[in-house]
């Protein structure tokens, strides 16, 4: 055999038997003082730190970001500075309401959340595989997360649970379109689009303001599974994205996605909601491509596959709030409680240092007044001589005007539980979704929620089917017929027939 590095402890203590205990004797007991296989053993019941409480299911790969667009009028970050420049990156996608063993190919949102490493900070979108979500008030966020887990008692996955939250919140009715569609089943993590679904804002070097949708579109091609082939799959094989991921990189077939942005300037956003009643910070719709085209940014490639996949993967921390200069938030109520709540997640599971580990770690340099906590290596700050801002000490970081953004103008402010139901028009982009699929969708969609829907309660059947009848008639009918519902009898009943 070739000549190896020597085993060693985690302490670096050469190792000379790594099968053979030390004790008293051939029978035992075992000694304490065999440090190693205390340490082994400490060790390994640390394995695991706590999995994320969604998007758990998860794979991951590191690539390039090259920019094809220039789109230097509507954002100054480094990042977009010009054509062809490149930037790192790392992906990871998941499924989101499944623990950590979860099949990768059930029926779910995918995860799609990317960090670019780049000069002036680590800039995270962590978005989905659709342009929408669920509910638009975070208020509802841990709710509807609870409907997707265990039922408490039978700690199973309950369709009564899930749709019951569904009908009595008829804003989820377009991601729940998406979710029920073919495109609720990705064949791949290859072959789906990813959206950054919320508005975030550009600025420029201007100073001026843009509010920005991101979508990443495959080039790969949309592919999708059915119900029966994912059945089929998940019976042989649970890991079947995972495997596709890694070994399409590993033989050099590596998947691109293209960047596009949609752009309104504050005025345009103002107009679009006179006119269309749409709220555009409002997580629930999208803007319409014909109104706000695609305009193009850039491509990303996944090229290298991480060495290891807990380091690199299981502790890659991705959050909303990692934003560089040029990028920022909307008003949009669900991306504000995601800057808080992301990265507080990852001081919970990780540790209050996640950003010092390798895959977390920016490439440009840390200076900050932040200090100690658990695992700390302060590399980039530890020649640093004061702890403290301000102070006159030579040599220490301090804060630079020219990074201030421009000034929101929010008009009349009112502080209130603004009601999130009042005034939505949650019904018109779920019909739209629909009226765009071909009868064979419309059918597979029908069939999908019917078979989920099924195993609720009568009463649930019949509240989400007005929501269906409210989006397009054909709708409601089709999910009715395969639910076995004499329609003309329910809405008679239900006393609905003026919202159909
Ligand atoms: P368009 O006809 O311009 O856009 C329709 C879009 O629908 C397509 O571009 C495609 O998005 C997407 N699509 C097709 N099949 C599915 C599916 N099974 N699940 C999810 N999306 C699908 O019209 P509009 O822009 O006016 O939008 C009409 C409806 O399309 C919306 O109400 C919305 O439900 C849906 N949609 C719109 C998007 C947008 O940003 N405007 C994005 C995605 C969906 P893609 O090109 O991204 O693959």
């Amino acid at each position: 055999m070739a000549d190896r590095p020597t085993l060693t402890t985690a302490e670096g203590c050469p190792i000379f038997d790594q099968e053979n205990s030390l004790t008293a004797g051939p029978r035992g007991p075992l000694l304490m003082q065999d440090v190693q296989l205390l340490e082994q053993m400490q060790h390994f019941n640390r394995e695991r730190i706590p999995e994320r409480v969604v998007h758990a299911k998860g794979s991951g790969a590191f690539g390039t970001f090259t920019v094809t667009g220039d789109i230097t009028k509507y954002c100054k970050a480094k990042i977009f500075e010009k054509v062809g420049k490149k930037t790192d990156m790392l992906a990871r996608f998941s499924t989101v309401a499944g623990e950590r063993g979860a099949a990768d190919a059930e029926r779910d949102v995918r995860g799609f959340a990317l960090k670019f490493y780049t000069e002036e900070g680590n800039w995270d979108m962590v978005g989905n595989n659709t342009p929408v979500f669920f509910v638009r008030d975070p208020l509802k966020f841990a709710q509807f997360i609870h409907t997707q887990k265990r039922d408490p008692k039978t700690n199973l996955r309950d369709n009564d649970m899930q749709w019951d939250f569904w009908s009595l919140c008829p804003e989820s009715l377009h991601q729940v379109t998406i979710l029920f569609s073919d495109r609720g089943r990705p064949a791949t993590y290859r072959n789906m689009n990813g959206y950054g679904s919320h508005t975030y804002s550009m600025i420029n070097a201007a100073g001026e303001r843009f509010w920005v949708k991101f979508h990443f579109k495959t080039k790969q091609g949309i592919k999708t599974m059915t119900d029966e082939e994912a059945a089929a799959a998940i019976g042989v094989d649970r890991e079947t994205h995972q495997r596709d991921l890694y070994e399409s990189i590993e033989r050099g077939d590596y998947p691109a996605w293209t960047l596009k942005i949609q752009v309104m300037t504050p005025e345009q956003a103002d107009a679009f909601e006179r006119e269309t009643g749409w709220n555009p910070f409002d997580l629930t719709k999208v803007w319409p491509h014909a109104d706000f085209p695609l305009i193009e940014v850039g491509e990303f490639e996944l090229n290298r596959n991480p060495e290891n996949y807990h380091a690199e993967i299981e502790q890659a921390s991705f959050s909303p709030s990692s934003f560089v200069p040029g990028i920022g938030p909307s008003p949009d109520k669900m991306l504000q409680a995601r800057l808080m709540s992301y990265a507080d997640a990852h001081r919970y599971r990780v540790g209050t240092n996640y950003q010092q580990l390798p895959v977390n770690k920016p490439r440009c340099p840390v200076m900050h007044y932040q200090r100690d906590g658990q695992m700390a290596t302060a590399e980039d700050y530890k020649h640093m001589t004061a702890n403290y801002w301000p102070n006159s000490r030579d040599g220490n970081p301090a804060p630079k005007p020219e990074y201030r953004d421009p000034a929101w103008d929010l008009g009349q402010v009112i502080v209130d539980r603004h009601d999130s139901k009042a005034n939505h028009d949650d019904f018109t982009q779920a019909g739209n979704l629909w009226r765009l699929f071909d009868d064979g969708q419309k059918q597979r969609t029908a069939a999908a929620i019917a078979g989920a829907l099924g195993d609720a309660r009568k009463e649930v059947q019949l509240r989400q089917l007005c929501h269906f009848f409210r989006a397009d008639e054909e709708y409601g009918k089709m999910v009715a017929e395969k639910l076995g519902i004499n329609v003309e009898e329910a809405l008679a009943d239900l006393n609905v027939a003026g919202h159909a």
